[in-house]
């Protein structure tokens, strides 16, 4: 079975893909949010033209080809992009075997537990222990992450004493028996990192996401050597050389790919299993309600070093207006704080046709 036509279906935020085989076998994916169109143009460029042609059900070896052919051009873009293929095969392989994704990668469908991730730095503490606190009692969440720092903030704090006062605040309000996380999107420091890192460990912190900046993979270790708490981090990351680095000197202690960011499941697999063998827990980065975090839930249902919960945006309409109205149905719905992988076919979502619509539309095909 060969693949026939790539469409692609994008706003600035979202790139929607449709696989065609030549046996009229369709599938659904995404390339990674934000700048979405012009991941499609590189899509048409670099992935689609490469992929035409190739085997539709068996696609491990034609990522390997896009890699050679674009050899030029590794980093963000181009994985990005390529995200749109392999997650679009494996939905056509997924519904032409009647099977969810998660099945095909050896998982089973079934509950995860999620953690309440804002994203918000520009929310008072007492408002985000509020919020946190009312989507517990709602929705029953038992793990919470917020925001520390300024991003990529050079030690500054988005105003001064936020992150004295954000950390104590929430972590009391969300009171005991409860997981509690939070990021600081390479901000510090080791010094200083280590330094927030003491208030995290006597507020009952478990997770101390990305304290300095992402590729100073020294100071990372720095603040993992010298910490208790686990010290995460790696959803910038996309090539195996900078895993096999990070994982190697054990820069952190818990291992973060972002299954868009990476260039698809399969490469995120690959960063799965390099942890597995290093005996590091995986617990993906997936920042938005698009079609990231169903793929994430069917990877964390079939891998054997999945981390302890899966991240799950608490945002809406008011900061992400792009992601409202994408899927027909309520694929993430969440119930005693825990996602479900349905036993529906493929990704088990349905794209909202009237969003297509409005989507500006692009072809390459045999
Ligand atoms: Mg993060």
């Amino acid at each position: 079975m060969k693949i026939r036509k790539l469409e692609t279906f994008c706003n600035e935020f979202v790139g929607f893909v449709r696989a065609t085989s030549d046996t009229g076998h369709q599938g659904w994916g995404q390339v990674s949010t934000y700048n979405a169109d012009i991941t499609c143009e590189i899509f048409h460029r670099q992935v689609a033209r490469h992929a035409l042609g190739t085997d539709a059900l068996d696609f491990a070896d034609t990522l390997e080809l896009i890699n050679e052919r674009e050899h030029k051009y590794p980093g963000s873009y181009l994985r990005r992009a390529m995200t749109g293929l392999d997650t679009a095969l494996l939905d056509l392989r997924g519904k032409l075997e009647g099977k969810p994704v998660t099945v095909l990668l050896g998982g089973t469908p079934g509950k995860l537990r999620a953690y309440a991730s804002s994203m918000k730095r520009d929310i008072t503490p007492r408002d985000e222990a509020a919020r946190l606190c009312r989507l517990r009692d709602e929705k029953g969440f038992d793990a919470f992450k917020w925001r520390v720092g300024a991003e990529c903030g050079r030690d500054r704090d988005e105003w001064p004493g936020r992150t004295e006062e954000i950390v104590p605040t929430v972590s009391r309000a969300l009171g005991d028996g409860v997981a509690k996380l939070v990021d600081a999107n390479s901000c510090y420091t080791p010094k200083r990192a280590i330094a927030v890192g003491r208030l995290l460990e006597a507020e009952g912190i478990g997770h101390f996401e990305e304290p300095c900046p992402y590729w100073e993979f020294a100071w990372t270790k720095e603040v993992t050597d010298a910490l208790a708490i686990d010290v995460t981090g790696g959803e910038q990351d996309c090539e195996f050389t900078a895993w096999e680095t990070m994982i190697g000197m054990r820069a952190v202690d818990v291992v973060q790919p972002d299954v868009m960011y990476m260039g698809g499941m399969l490469r995120t697999l690959h960063v799965c299993r390099m942890a597995e063998k290093a005996g590091l827990p995986v617990t993906p980065h997936a920042a938005n309600l698009s079609l990231v975090t169903m793929c994430t839930m069917h990877l964390l249902r079939a891998i054997p070093n999945a981390g302890k919960y899966l991240e799950f945006s608490i945002e809406e309409a008011d900061y992400y207006p792009w992601q409202v109205g994408l899927f027909l149905g309520d694929p993430y719905r969440i119930e005693d704080g825990k996602a479900t992988v349905t036993d529906a076919p493929g990704w088990g979502v349905e794209i909202n046709p009237a969003w297509l619509e409005t989507a500006q539309y692009r072809a390459s095909e045999i």
